[in-house]
């Protein structure tokens, strides 16, 4: 008997946690953070629903903090064995659990809030990672056996074929949106007894998402013409190095006018460094044009601004210009800062290239507000605002149903969907019900198992 039980992501997005159980082993799959609402970001403060100390492994899809942020909580309940993952999301992994703690720890002083974990317990899991490349069967306990494969979601990214007793099961992780700039397209591995698939955008489809060069293209044109600023708020790894590389590319090959571009982000910065050390994880197209995939992010238009200081001094760089800061939502970091300076600019161009979540800055300002409020002042919208889905890094409804169609499933075979909110786990349900009509598909709810 092989058996599945969804800690997380069962019911909404984020917290990504199953366990497997066999008759002799059991492992864990991703340990992840609740975010979002508070009601959902409480669930991180429930006890574990299983004792960790007693699984064989830890298998991690990639380094985002709702798929990684708890590991170090297994860790403080007892779980001392290894825990597995690609080397770029053990890299990106190690710069996120670091930079969460942090935010943890301030967020405790503050609030008397009670830590999740200590760094003691950080530093364990750290040393507990195992690097494990793509496409090469890694054996457990017995003839257990997983195998990762590239999820093409950010650098690193892998779903993962477990073998486990004598069922197959196959663990989305996040599936990419492509064609991307720089990553390959999704690989779905070729067959299981259970498919537990990511439904970020169930239901949805991506619009105008090919043209990812027009939109900077026409982003850059506009700002050289007004003598401008382009501010695009970004999420700290990804989007900001696929952006760098784009820029790159449209200095070089479209020989559009050079203009400093600033990398206002502490995060990003690091993460830069694993990308540049990753150049293989590139497409192929990538690696081999002329770049030969080197010196992708050396350009000397780029300046990196690691500190305070440094991204003070952006305001008094001659226009045009690029800032790209974080949060991707406007809810925090360095962008607000650059908001609040150039928001009431007719000649801004704020590039929204991220989803905003309601009751933010940043939804605010797409909604259209003529006026916003940053750190207690009033600030005009007068910027050029254009909101591009270009750049989503979620597979959309016909892309994850393409990714599924390249699995080879048994009569029987079974789906299970999770990292969905609920409506967009039934409208994709419907959706592969059409398709596959012999298809057994379950939603399943937080704390429920599903024997394979
Ligand atoms: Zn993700």
């Amino acid at each position: 008997m092989t058996k599945v039980s969804f800690f997380g992501a069962a019911g909404e997005v984020t917290g990504s946690n199953f366990l497997i159980e066999t008759d002799t082993d059991k492992y864990i799959v991703d340990c992840g953070l609740f975010q979002g609402r508070d009601t959902i970001s409480e669930l991180n403060d429930q006890p574990l629903a299983y004792d960790p100390s007693t699984a064989g492994a830890v298998i991690v899809t990639h380094a985002h903090l709702d798929h990684i942020g708890r590991l170090p909580v297994l860790v403080r309940h007892g779980y001392r064995g290894p825990i597995f993952a690609t080397e770029a999301t053990i890299e990106l992994a190690t710069i996120f659990l670091n930079y969460a703690l942090g935010l943890a720890e301030e967020r405790s002083q503050r609030e008397g809030a009670p830590l999740l974990y200590e760094e003691v317990d950080l530093n364990r899991a750290l040393h507990q990672f195992q690097a494990v490349p793509y496409h090469k069967p890694h054996r457990l306990n017995g003839n257990d056996q997983f195998t990762l494969y590239d999820a093409g979601h950010i650098l690193g990214s892998a779903s993962i074929l477990l073998q486990a007793g004598d069922k197959k099961i196959i663990f989305s992780g996040d599936i990419g949106h492509w064609p991307s700039p720089l990553l390959a397209a999704p690989e779905p591995p070729p067959t299981a007894d259970l498919v537990v698939t990511e439904a970020t955008y169930g239901g949805e489809e991506h619009e105008g998402s090919d043209n990812r060069v027009e939109v900077v293209k026409k982003a850059l044109e506009w700002t050289s013409q007004n003598n401008g600023v382009l501010l695009i708020p970004a999420f700290s790894i990804e989007r900001s190095q696929e952006l760098l590389f784009l820029l790159h590319e449209l200095f070089e090959k479209h020989q559009l006018p050079r203009m400093p571009i600033f990398l206002d982000s502490p995060l990003a910065i690091e993460a830069l460094a694993v990308f540049e050390r990753h150049m293989e994880l590139y497409r192929r197209e990538v690696v081999q044009d002329e770049h030969g995939g080197h010196n992708l992010f050396d350009f000397s238009s780029l300046a990196l601004t690691p500190t305070v200081e440094d991204s003070k001094d952006i305001n008094q760089a001659p226009h045009p210009k690029v800032i790209i800061a974080g949060s991707g939502m406007m809810a925090g970091g360095r962008i607000v800062h650059h908001l609040k300076h150039y928001l009431s600019r007719p000649d801004t161009y704020l590039l929204v290239i991220g989803f905003q979540a309601p009751g933010t800055l940043g939804s605010a300002i797409i909604g259209g507000a003529k006026q916003v409020h940053i750190h207690g002042q009033q600030v005009a919208v007068r910027a050029k605002v254009e909101v591009a889905e270009a750049f989503s890094g979620h597979a959309d409804n016909s892309e994850l149903m393409q990714w599924l169609r390249g699995i080879e499933m048994p009569p029987g075979g079974r789906l299970a969907i999770v990292h969905s909110e609920p409506d967009r786990a039934e409208k994709y349900l419907t959706f592969v019900k059409n398709h596959l009509p012999a298809a057994n598909i379950i939603i399943p709810k937080i704390g429920t198992s599903v024997e394979v």
